[in-house]
């Protein structure tokens, strides 16, 4: 039997822009959980007036399209589980029911890939913990790998066991890092680092499918207005294998 693999995303672009690696290899299903459509009438969030859009509606259209783009270019299947996003919610997920419908779709994996929540963001935290409660709830336990949310890993770039980089005297990436990991409610001690150095085929593949994402590019600082990030985002990518 074919061993499967899922990729969990919060929004359009999280898994791309932090493991396509992964994404590239056959039998990789993307699984995005905020992708529903705005409601009527909403009007443009603070997002929305960032990146220039109008109409939360037509952005989002506009955002399905550029996944399905970069889908295309990683060679991966999608399911997307149509949750509307914190900013056009007025309250909080139904954490029982994403729950709920994540193990559905993780029921017979081998391996699921889920954002660590690096950097906070509400529905990266909601995303993975109800990932993390439908994992447990499974008959079989699948592989569970826990990857840095790119770009709000690279705030202050990747620590020197990433790159091989000599240290900063004056700065601890790792510290950070593993400072934001217990903050976000995760536990170090059963997390075993794993670092992706992307090659060059994939790299050139990750660029592709990255810049996609046009309409988020340019907020999240990828567009290549900050180098180095870009040049970060695109080179490792990093995740910590969950021991049970
Ligand atoms: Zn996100």
């Amino acid at each position: 039997m074919e061993h499967k693999a899922f990729v969990l995303s919060a929004h359009l672009d999280d898994a791309v822009l932090s493991a396509s690696a992964r994404l590239m290899r056959p039998g990789t299903t993307l699984v995005t959980v905020f992708t529903g459509m705005p409601p009527d009438g909403i009007p443009p969030t603070y997002w929305d007036r960032l990146t220039r859009a109008e109409s939360p509606r037509q952005r989002q259209l506009d955002r399905l399209a550029e996944d399905d783009e970069a889908r295309g270019v990683l060679g991966c299947d999608t399911v997307r589980l149509d949750e509307l996003e914190e900013q056009y919610r007025s309250g909080p997920v139904d954490a029982e029911r994403l729950s709920a419908r994540i193990g559905e779709v993780f029921e017979h994996a081998d391996e699921v890939w889920i954002p660590a929540g690096i950097g906070g963001h509400t529905d990266h935290l909601a995303a993975r913990d109800a990932a993390l409660t439908a994992v447990r709830a499974l008959p079989e336990r699948p592989e569970v790998h826990l990857y840095a949310d790119i770009p709000y890993a690279l705030w202050h770039g990747w620590p020197c066991w990433v790159t091989g980089a000599e240290p900063d005297p004056y700065l601890d990436v790792d510290a950070w890092l593993d400072g934001e990991l217990s903050y976000r409610g995760l536990d170090p001690d059963r997390m075993v680092r794993e670092v992706n150095a992307l090659p060059p085929q994939a790299r050139a593949l990750k660029e592709k499918a990255v810049a996609a994402y046009r309409s988020q590019l340019p907020a999240l600082s990828l567009d290549g207005s900050n180098p180095l990030r870009l040049r970060n985002a695109l080179s490792h990518e990093v995740s910590w294998l969950l021991r049970p």
